[in-house]
């Protein structure tokens, strides 16, 4: 069972969600704010501050355990990092899903382990979703393999992108197993296994300080002890809503940081934005309206009614759009000086689009629609 307390604050007390959303603020504007260029052009992952999220209880409340997961409080804590950074914003939710894979696991033994330190950011670590998503939704094959052995599988594979990690962290994975039958099967991934090596050879346009690597997997052992689900489809449809919903997260503090850069240039140059098309007030209501639908489906991760399930892609599509839309609106209410190359606005215009190609991208929300439709 989690124990909250561990990822409270100074007074060793269980943090409120309010409490904790506004210690993530802070930290976020008086550590990670002077680190913002330095993670946008030098790929600077900001693990100080990651492990400081953590201490604050910014990985703790949406983990399933005595009490019901507050998931909303977990998005509006990605949502004051991401309001400064999407790339440290991201690598939160990246944190926030492994947790979440745990502690929605029958696992009793990792959770008191590794998931006890994965809820206060003493273990860092992500998520290697985005094939298995895929590839259950017929766009593309299963990229990890594994065979059982005595005591555990051995896994092979390539993953080209897997973000927040590091030599000492920790993602989930999945993989096929083929045994008279197909099956797939869910467990926790040791970076320092024997076998795993991480390769950075990729540079980004944006979202470069997150430590995405390439991972290959050459016969790694993944003991039983760090298995979630086996097999794992009923597994993945119970944590595939959280997974999703939690992404809200990044798209609100991105949001809302477009809609104050373009109230920054209001005295300046509100005699001339007022022709634009999009307006500030029409993100913020559009922003409201998203974080109550939002709020409202969070509630119930665990929903099995197929009609939740489509409202979760729905906002989840609009959660993207809506990030491209305020960006490009914040850039063109800027002009020059979003333009140059330390302004906001160009910035926050390259990191929207992460939050529509990020699985589940726009394509595949699409898709799954249409799929559905039918
Ligand atoms: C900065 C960044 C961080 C990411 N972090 C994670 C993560 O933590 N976990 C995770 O599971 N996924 C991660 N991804 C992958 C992401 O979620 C998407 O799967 C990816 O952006 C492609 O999605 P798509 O649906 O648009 O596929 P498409 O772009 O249509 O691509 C189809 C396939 O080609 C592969 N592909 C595309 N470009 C390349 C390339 N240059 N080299 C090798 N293969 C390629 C893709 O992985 C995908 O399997 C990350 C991507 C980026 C850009």
């Amino acid at each position: 069972m989690l124990d909250r307390s561990a990822a409270a604050r100074d007074d060793n007390k269980p943090a409120k969600g309010a409490d904790v959303v506004e210690a993530i603020r802070e930290l976020s504007s008086r550590e990670l704010l002077p680190l913002v260029q330095k993670i946008d052009t030098e790929a600077y992952y900001p693990e100080a501050v990651m492990r400081a999220y953590g201490r604050a209880g910014g990985y703790a409340c949406h983990l399933p355990g005595e009490t019901p997961p507050d998931l909303v409080t977990a998005i509006n804590a990605m949502a004051a990092a991401g309001e400064y950074c999407l790339s440290t914003s991201f690598c939160v939710w990246c944190q926030d899903a492994l947790g979440w894979y745990i502690f929605a696991s029958d696992n009793e033994r990792l959770k008191v382990t590794l998931g006890q330190r994965v809820a206060t950011g003493d273990a860092l670590g992500g998520t290697a979703l985005s094939n298995p998503m895929k590839s259950f939704f017929g766009i593309e094959g299963m990229r990890l393999r594994g065979k059982r052995v005595d005591g555990g599988y051995v896994v092979r594979g390539l993953l080209p992108f897997v973000s927040n990690l590091g030599d000492d962290h920790y993602f989930g994975a999945v993989f096929e197993v083929e045994e008279g039958g197909k099956r797939n099967v869910m467990a926790v991934v040791p970076c320092a296994s024997e076998g795993l090596t991480l390769a950075d050879n990729t540079k980004f346009v944006a979202l470069d300080g997150t430590r995405t690597f390439a991972v290959q997997m050459r016969d790694v052992f993944i003991p039983d002890g760090l298995i979630l689900a086996d097999p794992c489809d009923d597994y993945i449809k119970r944590i595939r809503a959280g997974f999703v919903l939690l992404q809200a997260g990044m798209a609100f503090g991105l949001i809302r940081d477009c809609i104050n850069l373009m109230q920054q240039v209001k005295g300046p140059l509100g005699h001339v934005n007022k022709y634009l098309d999009v307006q500030p007030e029409h993100v913020a209501e559009q922003l409201q309206a998203m974080e109550s639908a939002v709020a409202k489906l969070a509630a119930t991760p665990f929903e099995t009614d197929p009609g939740y399930w489509r409202a979760v892609i729905e906002a989840r599509l609009v959660a993207g759009e809506a990030s491209v839309t305020a960006a490009h609106a914040a850039m063109l209410h800027c002009g020059a000086r979003g333009y140059v190359a330390t302004g906001a606005a160009q910035r926050r215009l390259r990191e929207a689009y992460f939050v529509a190609i990020v699985t589940p991208a726009t394509k595949q929300l699409k898709k799954m629609l249409a799929d559905m439709a039918h």
